[in-house]
């Protein structure tokens, strides 16, 4: 059985992949949780398609951590509302984003997919997303993205230099305009599955109060994904990492849509 990482393209200058790519901000999140039994802080970094009450924004993001039974309090209708649209509950997890969420373009979106954040889940387009939910996959969700300021020139362009030399200034020294109306509509592919641990980072141990796993961290150890670490899955996270992984199956099918600015490279590695 074979796998694929889905990955940005290299473009050979953090210039281009700025210009291409954008960068995201997600401004509101769960809070975190203190855990008396294990002593550790939970940290989600993944997003739910769940609009943060405008009324709770500024308070739910700058909370103190809480205790266990206030987390579980807090986000009851957060838990609700992902079981509705077929998710697991356990989703939920202390400082997962919320929407909504915010992307700066410094160039017109076009690609399929676009990668505004290193090791975070890419953005697809409304066609994407459309093939993914016609094959039912699961464990997946899809989070609305607000173009906050959008760039006119194409993206095949060479990227501008900021004048400052700092990639993420681009998007301060190009025309853009506010809140377009019209246009693409982005989603981030929010990846909830994963894969069994990889060799060498073996699960130790789970809080039985607060669920935090505790795993092995074997420095030397190549990571790898096998077949009998699959849970069976079209796509998911490889554990331990911020890697996603594609069946081959789901490979053949996204490819047949011809996506662009996306590559699917053989997991591990066969050179
Ligand atoms: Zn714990």
């Amino acid at each position: 059985m074979k796998f694929w990482q889905i990955e940005a393209p290299h473009y050979g200058s953090d210039y281009k992949s700025l210009f291409i790519n954008g960068l995201i901000e997600h401004p509101y999140n769960l809070p975190s949780v203190d855990c008396d039994s294990c002593g550790q802080r939970f940290l989600a970094d993944h997003s739910l398609p769940y609009e943060c009450p405008p009324a709770f924004r500024k308070k739910i993001s700058n909370s103190e951590a809480l205790t266990i039974e206030e987390f579980e309090n807090i986000t009851e209708p957060v838990r609700r509302a992902v079981q509705k649209i077929g998710l697991r509950k356990e989703v939920v997890q202390p400082r997962c984003f919320l929407l909504p969420s915010f992307l700066d373009i410094p160039s017109k979106p076009e690609a399929d997919f676009l990668w505004p954040s290193s090791g975070f889940s890419p953005l697809v387009t409304e066609r994407v997303r459309g093939k993914l939910e016609s094959l039912k996959i699961r464990e997946i969700a899809f989070a609305e993205v607000t173009l906050r300021k959008v760039g006119k020139k194409s993206p095949k362009l060479p990227a501008p230099i900021p004048s400052t030399g700092e990639p993420g200034d681009i998007i301060g020294e190009v025309s853009t305009t506010r809140f377009p109306k019209t246009g693409h509509t982005y989603f981030e592919l929010c990846v909830y599955g994963r894969s069994g641990p990889p060799p060498g980072r073996e699960l130790k141990s789970v809080c039985s109060t607060c669920g935090n796993k505790d795993f092995n961290w074997a420095r030397s150890k190549e990571l790898v994904m096998t077949e009998s670490m699959w849970t069976g899955l079209d796509i998911f996270v490889l554990e331990t990492t911020a890697i996603i992984l594609v069946t081959d199956k789901l490979k053949q099918e996204l490819q047949k849509l011809r996506p662009t600015n996306v590559e699917f490279v053989e997991f591990p590695s066969s050179r």
